[in-house]
């Protein structure tokens, strides 16, 4: 019985599907990972895909399909939890085969709603501490203490824009133009549920455990 979560970075997914794992024991196959794993390995395989992933893209496409299928294959013994794949309408279709094949059933897709302003809110949100590097979103993980941090009681609480800001975006401007319409294609086919992602990660998880 799979699952799948749909839904922009920062939305709050990677928090919730670490619950479903630690709580249910789901498989978490997430397509980034495979690809970073695939990649340090430097297979034959992994250095095709950097080759791809460097010059933008085309034929990547192909081998994270494949990527996935063996994984898949692996764990067909497992309940699994997909976490960002499908992106686009022909992985959807190809995650349907590949269940199929694997003799799986995909029992509900979890779309996390959230807009896209909240979302770089989120991103603008967080701040490092200085002086030990933990980690803060002014958004939804205020320290306790305005400024303090919670872990050293330092007080240089810093936010540090960087490239990651500008990937993250770019990321979240897809996933409303590719990866949104797949809501109506799991809608029509009865699977899905959608959660308010704006919501504290508590009432997050109950949404999700409620429509398991
Ligand atoms: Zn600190």
């Amino acid at each position: 019985m799979h699952l799948i979560f749909l839904g922009p970075p920062a939305c709050g997914k990677g928090t919730q599907s670490a619950i479903l794992v630690q709580k249910y024991g789901y498989y978490h196959l997430s397509t980034g990972d495979l690809v970073r794993k695939e990649v340090a390995t430097k297979s034959e395989l992994g250095c095709k895909l950097k080759m791809c992933i460097e010059k933008g893209a085309l034929g990547a496409s192909e081998i994270v399909n494949e990527l996935l299928k063996k994984d898949v294959e692996n764990h067909k013994q497992m309940s699994i939890l997909f976490d960002g794949y499908p992106r686009k309408l022909d992985q959807a279709e190809f995650l349907d085969s590949v269940v199929e094949l694997s003799d799986g059933v995909l029992k509900r897709v979890f779309y996390f709603d959230i807009d896209a302003d909240e979302l770089y809110k989120r991103i603008l949100g967080r701040v490092t501490c200085n002086d030990c590097g933990a980690v803060y979103n002014l958004q939804t993980k205020p320290p306790k203490e305005e400024g303090v941090c919670d872990s050293c009681g330092g007080c240089r609480l810093t936010r540090r824009g960087d490239d990651n800001e500008e990937i993250l975006k770019n990321r979240i401007q897809s996933f409303f133009e590719e990866t949104a319409p797949l809501k109506d294609f799991y809608l029509k086919r009865g699977i899905l549920t959608v959660v308010n992602a704006r919501a504290p990660v508590e009432v997050v998880t109950e949404q999700i455990v409620n429509a398991l």
